[in-house]
């Protein structure tokens, strides 16, 4: 992942943050290896992205794998439409808690979709 420095990618957070209307979530963007990456969210070191979120303190810290050769914009798109979908999530693991694996996939494979089309409706040159 080639993804802008610190204070750039904060910048970009906040534009996306708020064009997702979730501003008022605080939301850090740590860009790790692969090991810290394992060791903060518990997935496996071969993911791209993860997003860790506290409900209760409206905080999020994601986590960009920076050993992953991938798109970190789509990848921190994805992350964000985790946190704006955060309370869906919430009540349908709920409901669907013997089903939970495969609303699971669902859900992850229509996050991806939606950052897919997120990209190219807002393309990173847009918001600079
Ligand atoms: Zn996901």
């Amino acid at each position: 992942m080639d993804v802008p420095e610190n204070d750039k990618l904060k910048e970009i957070t906040e534009k996306l943050s708020k064009i997702l209307r979730i501003q008022d979530w605080d939301i850090k963007v740590n860009v790790v290896s692969g090991y810290e990456f394992a060791e903060k969210t518990e997935l496996e070191c071969t993911c791209d992205g993860a997003c860790c979120r506290n409900v209760r303190l409206n905080t999020a810290e994601i986590y960009l794998n920076k050993e992953k050769d991938v798109d970190w914009y789509e990848t921190l798109i994805h992350e964000l439409l985790h946190i704006q979908s955060t309370e869906l999530i919430h009540c349908a693991e709920a409901y669907f808690e013997e089903t939970h694996s495969y609303f699971t996939d669902i859900y992850e494979s229509l996050i991806e979709k939606q950052a897919q089309i997120f990209c190219k409706i807002y393309p990173l040159e847009a918001l600079m």
